[in-house]
């Protein structure tokens, strides 16, 4: 298991935001990230605030329901894109004659 800088979710926040939180800490790469701190997570100070159990938070579990919305949308674009790519191939196989 890898360990990455994660940055506390209610960092995402405008500064403007009274919950803003500026918390970073080490912890496990569940998402593989390369380049770039992972914010998913809440700190342990802010999971408490909002009675989130700290432990138990996944890369989704905190998703909104708009941003999960998104992320099926963001799926099913990746799907179809592979399944054209396909069609793609297949045709330029099939009208080589
Ligand atoms: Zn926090």
């Amino acid at each position: 298991m890898n360990y990455v800088m994660h940055f506390c979710r209610n960092s995402r926040l405008s500064e403007r935001s009274k919950n803003y939180c500026n918390n970073g800490w080490i912890d496990k790469d569940l998402t593989n990230v390369k380049s770039y701190a992972p914010d998913w997570k809440y700190c342990p100070e802010c999971a408490e605030k909002l009675g989130i159990d700290y432990d138990t938070q996944t890369p989704t579990s905190n998703l909104t329901e708009k941003e999960l919305e998104h992320l099926e949308f963001m799926k099913e674009k990746a799907r179809k894109m592979r399944e054209r790519a396909k069609q793609k191939i297949n045709s330029t196989v099939t009208n080589r004659g």
